[in-house]
């Protein structure tokens, strides 16, 4: 039977009420019209995926559950990967991108050839973890099907980098942690919803490469450009705070990329003319920045026992040891000051303490200062 003339163009389905190319499929297999399932199952895919953009800066929240594993983005990424295998086993999964597969299963196997040549001590969990961030990539995918469901998903992340560049800067002038970790209240770095300054940091250069996306995409609205514009500054500055040496040097590899498209794109040029200009101004104007960032390295040294805070530290005399067959025991039991005999013979196990700290040394023994096992590997 000939399908209604409506279903033949574009445009026609979207008379239809049919508001993407993935509704539109859906029409055509529902030739009287969009099933009302069909449209909530539509939005709450969609709703999920923003719910997981939106969260997924919310590392604190792994002090809620009982394994450092969870958080409250993870949530939603299992319920994401529950609705991958029912799309899969129904044959309704919509992933079209063949060099997206192709760039997916270059990772995953890039890591599992990795992990075979290498052993490393928890290679099994972080090779679960990549084939876990491999499927959500590709519910992402599949959810992101038109310009209209990318636009939604980049606006989701660029709200999330505000509020987490806005927590940054509230971290400067309140002066306050939601997530203590060792080092930052001394150095003053801010970590905004992150453990570590250097993961908020990376966090924040992904979010400049949202804003210099949306910037650029000439079907943005020009209200949507003006606040990213904003959102953009904000984050510039927040950057800064985190006193990130490498998410400084990771920003500045972000604009340099967006610059060759800058001239035939002005809200584009004004963009990265707005990040580096807040980001100079604000190193130039804050008190002794460079200089604290300087003494987050320093004390990132002093804290491996090899050398005190400004201390010049010679490299050790030892040679890094053979990937490919690493030592047995602790790898780094060669080439550390405080290796015992149990060291080159037992791999330490890794503990867990109250502020998120985790460790894998045998010095700090699980049980000891309140220090809980975490590691996925045979006891000693
Ligand atoms: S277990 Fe700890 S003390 Fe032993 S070699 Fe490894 S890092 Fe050094």
């Amino acid at each position: 039977m000939k399908p209604p003339a409506r279903l033949m163009t574009g445009p026609a389905v979207l008379a239809d009420g049919a508001r993407s190319r993935l509704e539109a499929a859906a029409v055509e297999r529902h030739p009287r019209g969009l099933l009302a399932v069909d449209r909530l199952a539509f939005r709450v895919e969609l709703g999920l995926l923003v719910f997981i953009v939106v969260t997924l800066p919310w590392e604190f929240t792994k002090l809620w559950f009982p394994t450092p594993l969870l958080e409250v983005s993870r949530l939603g990424t299992l319920a994401a990967l529950g609705i991958l295998t029912v799309h899969a086993l129904n044959g309704t999964l919509r992933v079209p991108r063949t060099r997206l597969l192709l760039a997916i299963g270059a990772v995953v196997g890039l890591h599992v050839v990795s992990f075979a040549l290498t052993r490393t001590t928890n290679g099994l969990r972080d090779t679960a973890a990549i084939a876990v961030y491999a499927c959500l990539a590709i519910f992402v995918a599949h959810v992101v099907a038109d310009r209209r469901r990318v636009l939604t998903v980049v606006t989701a992340l660029g709200m999330a980098a505000l509020i987490v560049a806005l927590i940054v800067v509230a971290q400067e002038v309140g002066n306050f942690y939601l997530w203590q970790a060792e080092g930052n209240a001394i150095l003053g770095r801010r970590n905004a919803t992150f453990g570590d300054p250097n993961v908020a940091s990376r966090f924040l250069a992904i979010a400049l490469v949202a804003c210099l996306a949306l910037l650029a995409a000439p079907s943005t609205p020009r209200h949507l450009r003006i606040g990213t514009l904003i959102v953009a500054a904000v984050v510039a500055i927040a950057d800064v705070l985190t006193l990130s040496r490498v998410g400084w040097v990771l920003a500045a590899l972000v604009v340099a990329v967006w610059v060759p498209l800058a001239r035939s794109r002005r809200w584009l040029g004004t963009g990265l003319a707005v990040v580096v200009v807040s980001f100079s101004v604000y190193l130039a104007a804050a008190p002794s920045t460079l200089q604290r960032a300087q003494a987050a390295t320093a004390d990132a040294i002093a804290r491996t026992g090899i050398g005190e805070p400004g201390e010049e530290v010679e490299p050790p005399a030892v040679t890094p040891p053979d990937l490919r067959h690493p030592p047995p025991g602790c790898r780094f039991s060669p080439r550390c000051g405080f290796a015992m005999p149990v060291c080159s013979e037992v791999v330490p196990p890794e503990v867990r303490y109250d502020d998120g700290v985790r460790v894998a040394c045998h010095l700090f023994p699980p049980g000891v200062d309140g220090a809980v096992r975490v590691s996925t590997e045979p006891p000693p």
